[in-house]
């Protein structure tokens, strides 16, 4: 299918598989936690694109949400904080075979991981990858991140946090070659599962912030948008995350919003009024970094052995 002459391109005969074919561990965040919702969401995707397991991995860096490949039965690298974008890079440039998914969070990502994220949008390798962003840290307990809302009290600042807190998805929109850029909720199933399968379609780097839940640090942080569907903004378009009539009929407060106009896509995005879901930006022709490190990967120890000699030649007196 790659067309690369290799003996360790996998290539299984296609099946069908059952939930159960991708279900691992036993899923040990809190109850009432978005993250059990994106689990079923991931698994349901994976069955419904019929994803082999044995060619499929899931990255994540530190967070409760980089718990998530010990929920997958399929391959999984639990990496260090900040750090699953450099994995997942590696991962595609040596095995573009596989079907790549990160989970990380709004601390893992957007703090210690921010220079890999800027870059791993800008390389446009083919990946899907899912930011959880619960506005705090979870697993180290409630501090302050960089997407903690101004106010809130948390034990790294108990009288509220006082800096504006970072947008992902402006700073996404302004790194140059990023090519599909979503926001979608943990608790519309619906959106959730049609925003990750575009994300799965896109041929590049699709970064996806879901907003989820925290019932136990912040449990009144998305009340007002789960209590009252017409604060979020549903962007619909025939080239953005496809919509059906129970999603029209939920979110009231609606906008036509092309996915090729990044600039509309900032005045979208910095609206504070709403919640905006849906495409923010997608671009299929910008270039991706993996077309090159493929270059050569099909290569025969022969072959390589031949190259250096040519390469050594020219230096030869
Ligand atoms: Fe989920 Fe928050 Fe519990 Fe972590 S602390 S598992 S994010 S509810």
């Amino acid at each position: 299918m790659l067309g690369l002459k290799t003996d360790w391109v996998l290539e299984p005969e296609p099946r069908d598989y059952a939930l159960a074919d991708y279900e691992g561990c036993q899923a040990k965040w809190c109850p009432g936690c978005g993250d059990h919702s994106v689990l079923n969401a991931v698994q349901r995707l994976c069955r419904d694109e019929r994803l082999p397991p044995e060619q499929t991995v899931f990255v994540s860096g530190i967070g409760c949400s980089s718990r998530f490949p010990h929920y997958m039965k399929t391959y999984g690298f639990h990496g260090l904080h900040g750090r699953a974008l450099p994995v997942a890079s590696g991962i595609r440039a040596r095995r573009p075979d596989l079907n790549i998914f990160v989970a990380t969070g709004d601390g893992d990502c957007c703090s210690i991981g921010t220079a890999h994220w800027i870059h791993a949008l800008r390389y446009n390798m083919k990946m899907v990858v899912m930011m959880f962003d619960n506005n705090i840290y979870g697993l180290t307990k409630k501090q302050t991140s960089p997407t903690t809302r101004r106010g809130r009290r948390t034990n790294t600042h108990p009288d509220g946090a006082f800096l504006s807190p970072m947008n992902p998805i402006t700073v996404s929109l302004g790194v140059p070659n990023a090519s599909f850029i979503a926001q979608t909720v943990d608790w519309n199933p619906p959106h959730l599962y049609a925003t990750l399968r575009e994300a799965f379609h896109h041929p590049g780097f699709a970064f996806v912030r879901v907003m989820q839940r925290c019932p136990h640090f912040t449990g009144d942080n998305f009340e007002l948008f789960q209590t009252d569907p017409s604060k979020i903004l549903l962007m619909t378009h025939p080239d953005g995350v496809p919509v059906d009539d129970a999603l029209i009929r939920t979110f009231t407060t609606r906008v036509e919003h092309d996915p090729a106009d990044r600039m509309n896509a900032f005045n979208h995005a910095m609206r504070e009024d709403v919640l905006p879901i849906g495409l923010f930006y997608r671009d299929e022709e910008a270039e991706h970094y993996d077309s090159y490190t493929r270059e050569g990967l099909d290569t025969t120890p022969a072959e390589k052995v031949e190259a250096m000699d040519k390469l050594l030649d020219l230096y030869c007196v």
